[in-house]
């Protein structure tokens, strides 16, 4: 394997131009249903494969010009596959033909009327190639190497099967490697070697190395990438998806939002406590702790943020020790379980529905209580009421309903 160690010195003199063939005319048939496209249109990540093999040429330094060989029926998917990408106008596309090796052809053809010196030969259907890469190769051609093969060296036990379905026997693997694209040449050495191979009608080749080998041209090994994995099953398509959707999520910021609601019944009595405030009234809230309809739904909805179930849960109402409890203490015990879980409370909002008695006197208190319990500052603290229009069982003052929203930013490690 080579390892190259020179500068680029050649590609920024202008004595080298490095031209692309992206190699985009395949049928796909092995990944998916015919119904669903060829592969390297499908989308993963939401875009098109093919968008993001080309975007990554489109971006690397030292590439010279591009060409995509494209099927003769995928004009327009091309056409919306790209649509909007920067640098794609200056991309040349022309068509390919029944064989991989053909639509090579066509695109070292197209690429030989521009100034490049060299080639990078790319399957579309790998679009996880870096510049690193990309770089790695460009030096061994600039080191004058005519013909480079990147690889990996094949890290599974090799078995050979004989066709009575049997282990016939295991095959060493040292000097075995993995083949993968872009395989990269001196564009005059492989254009006459793929003409050569079509002149006596040999298109039986599956990739560009072995008609230069065949050709008699030196192809040196390079590091691959383990990355650069060639997208071929419907399976292959379904990981890259989840992978570069696991990757746009963790650079997004985890903001999560619940909700709570609760009500509890009106009885005869001398006050009722909200959001942690007690206000005297004729009646009284019924249930097992303080009956704080407010709190229990802003506990409720803190507890959503993070998926830890809701206040029944914590506080079975049959636990004798929480009759009569502060409803404070659960506030602070979902708090807790927020902030252990790596959360950080953005903004708590109760409304609260009753025809009596009126909060607005009380609301600047009940903030300030949230504010305190919370432990976040009081314009993070929003308490509303309203009433029912003297409809249903809280306008006949039979109870007081509470909705709550929080919204918590949770940073690595959440649940
Ligand atoms: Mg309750």
């Amino acid at each position: 394997m080579t390892h190259p160690t020179g500068t680029l010195d050649a590609l920024h003199n202008g004595s080298m131009t490095i031209g692309i063939v992206i190699v985009a005319a395949g049928r796909g048939e092995r990944a998916g249903s015919p119904g669903d496209g060829p592969k390297q249109y499908r989308r993963i990540g939401g875009q098109p494969v093919i968008r993001r093999t080309l975007d990554t040429f489109l971006r690397w330094p030292n590439r010279g010009p591009i060409v995509v060989v494209i099927h003769p029926d995928d004009e327009a998917l091309f056409a919306e596959a790209v649509e909007g990408l920067e640098g794609a106008d200056t991309v040349t596309t022309t068509f390919g033909g029944a064989t991989r090796q053909r639509s090579v052809h066509e695109g070292l053809r197209a690429l030989s009327v521009t100034d490049a010196t060299h080639v990078m030969i790319h399957d579309a259907a790998r679009p996880f190639a870096d510049h690193a890469l990309l770089d790695r190769i460009a030096q061994s051609l600039a080191e004058g190497h005519e013909g480079l093969l990147p690889a990996m060296p094949v890290t599974d036990t090799l078995k050979r099967g004989g066709s009575n379905g049997l282990v016939h026997e295991t095959v060493p693997r040292t000097s075995l490697y993995a083949a993968q694209t872009p395989q990269s040449f001196l564009l005059a050495a492989i254009r006459s070697a793929h003409d050569k191979a079509a002149a006596l009608r040999r298109d039986d080749f599956t990739d560009d190395a072995s008609i230069a080998e065949w050709a008699g041209m030196p192809v040196h090994l390079v590091e691959g990438s383990v990355d650069n994995i060639k997208l071929t099953v419907q399976r292959d398509l379904a990981m890259a998806d989840e992978k570069l959707s696991q990757n746009r999520q963790a650079l997004l910021p985890d903001v999560r939002t619940g909700n709570g609601y609760d009500v509890h019944q009106l009885v005869p009595g001398d006050g009722v406590t909200l959001c942690g405030v007690f206000i005297p009234h004729d009646q009284k809230l019924s249930g097992h702790s303080d009956a704080d309809v407010a709190l229990h739904a802003l506990t409720d909805a803190l507890l959503a943020t993070c998926g830890a179930g809701d206040i029944g849960d914590h506080f079975p109402p049959t636990d004798m020790q929480w009759r009569g409890a502060p409803s404070r203490i659960f506030l602070e015990h979902a708090a807790k379980i927020v902030r252990e879980r790596g959360g950080t409370i953005m903004n708590a909002d109760i409304t609260l529905i009753a025809e009596a008695p009126k909060i607005s006197p009380h609301r600047e208190t009940m903030r300030e209580t949230l504010s305190s319990i919370l432990g976040i500052s009081i314009d993070r603290c929003s308490v509303k009421a309203t009433t029912n229009e003297t409809i249903g069982f809280v306008g006949r003052r039979e109870g007081i309903a509470a909705i709550a929203t929080a919204t918590v930013v949770y940073s690595g490690g959440a649940a």
